[in-house]
């Protein structure tokens, strides 16, 4: 830990940690995408959507590749 000689830099530390924390959230809400769509991999459903089944398409997986549902059907996966 870092702090300054002053104890001038608590309330810098603080926002520190809480973005910090709020991106470690993120990012493991992104790795919970991911591991979905691994799982999907392993299940042979990968890339298709989960409303009616037909393809996702490369571009919308290239774009948001957790994604589970066809442009049609309302998009990416939150997250
Ligand atoms: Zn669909």
């Amino acid at each position: 830990m870092s702090a300054g000689p002053l104890g001038a830099t608590t309330r810098v530390d603080d926002t520190v940690a809480a973005t910090a924390g709020e991106r470690a959230g993120a990012a493991r809400s992104a790795l919970d995408s991911i591991e979905r769509a691994l799982a999907r991999v392993a299940d042979g459903t990968y890339g298709r959507c989960e409303e009616c089944g037909e393809e996702i398409g490369d571009a919308l997986l290239e774009a948001a590749p957790a994604a589970t549902r066809c442009a049609r059907h309302g998009a990416p996966a939150p997250g």
